[in-house]
């Protein structure tokens, strides 16, 4: 039987840098690696990986960068991605795989799952390591956002995919030694069934909700499109934020769909998130609970988001928001 060792990240890398899931990764994969004494790798896939997102995952935290680079890879496709990750899994015998919540991670897990012929638990908030079964303790919230549970898988190797912002990235260390190790894995082009014909690349004006630090989002009682466009936008320029939403406001087309927040929308963790006129249902709460500070303004004092939120304000938005950003215009500029 194979000897399971070492934890395996899947890094993904967007315009030659490393993504942000994958900084994340790292993060708690280091403290694994440490914690089980064993490396930590990473490996990276593209048609060209470059040398800043290699050099990056080592500074860090990994031990080992396995870079494969081929024209073939220049997309994700799931056909060709998986030979590459199912090929290295089957070499290391990782014993922790652990991929971003991500588009990718979510279309090549379940691939590698079955390949692998072990479980998979996917959109993990929280994982650690049992100290006498080495095994993975992998908490991932259920029924909606409303409960969390915890399970414990005991194939190998320990299968999980991780929501974005749930994980500190470390410190980059630029003193960090480790290794890269290019490395030529055959595509088979036969299996491939699908081609990609067009990338239509989605516009985002201003600061990316996923990046904003100041996230003012708004609610179905927001009432209409327009205010998204003045009065909360005036309030997120000023804090030099975004302006987000609940899925009300996106179903109703008021808002563009990426900008909702929520189980089935955008996962944020900014600095401080104001909701406004949002009532604060678990599905929402799911996707802004990794805020530092939540402020709510809402009409009714009764309102969920208050029991969520560290700081609350009841009242009508129309008066409270702007009478909000007239001060804080008047405190910036002393
Ligand atoms: C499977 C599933 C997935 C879902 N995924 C998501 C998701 O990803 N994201 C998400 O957000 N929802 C999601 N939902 C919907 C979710 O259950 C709620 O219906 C939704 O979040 C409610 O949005 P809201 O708070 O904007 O609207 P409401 O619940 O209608 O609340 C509106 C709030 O505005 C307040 N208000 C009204 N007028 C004013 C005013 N003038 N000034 C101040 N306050 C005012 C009201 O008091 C009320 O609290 C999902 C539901 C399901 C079943």
């Amino acid at each position: 039987m194979a000897e399971y060792k070492g934890v395996l990240i899947f890094g993904e890398v967007t315009n030659g840098k490393l993504a942000s899931i994958t900084t994340e990764l790292l993060g708690c994969g280091r403290n694994f690696a440490d914690e089980l004494k064993e490396d930590l790798c990473c490996l990276l896939v593209s048609d060209k990986t470059g040398e800043t997102a290699p050099r990056d995952a080592i500074v860090f935290g990994a031990d080992k960068v396995y870079t494969v680079e081929d024209s073939l890879l220049k997309e994700y496709q799931g056909e060709t991605y998986i030979q590459v990750v199912e090929r290295l899994a089957k070499e290391l015998s990782p014993r922790v795989i652990l991929m971003g919540q991500t588009p990718v991670g979510r279309d090549l897990a379940p691939r590698l799952a079955f390949r692998l012929g072990t479980g998979l638990s996917t959109d993990c908030v929280d994982i650690s390591v049992d100290s006498e079964t080495k095994l993975l303790r992998q908490t991932k919230p259920v029924y909606g956002g409303n409960a969390q549970a915890i399970f414990i898988c005991d194939a190998m190797p320990q299968l999980v995919t991780i929501r974005a912002k749930t994980m500190s990235p470390r410190e980059r260390d630029d003193s960090r030694k480790g290794e890269v190790i290019p490395t030529k894995i055959e595509i088979n082009m036969s299996p491939i069934k699908t081609k990609i014909v067009e990338k239509v690349k989605e516009e985002v004006t201003g600061i990316k909700l996923e990046d904003a630090p100041v996230i003012v989002g708004g609610g179905r009682g927001i009432g209409g499109p327009e205010p998204f466009k003045t009065t909360l936008k005036e309030l997120a320029d000023v804090l030099h934020g975004a302006v987000g939403a609940s899925r009300p406001p996106a179903d109703n087309g008021w808002i563009p769909e990426a900008m909702h927040v929520g189980l089935t929308g955008k996962i944020v963790a900014p600095e401080i998130y104001i909701a406004i006129a949002i009532s604060g249902a678990s599905q929402h709460i799911a996707g802004c609970s990794g805020s530092k500070t939540i402020i709510a303004i809402n009409k009714d004092p009764e309102a969920n988001i208050f029991r969520e939120a560290n700081f609350g304000v009841v009242g009508r938005y129309e008066e409270v928001v702007p009478a909000f950003t007239t001060k804080l215009k008047e405190l910036l500029a002393g």
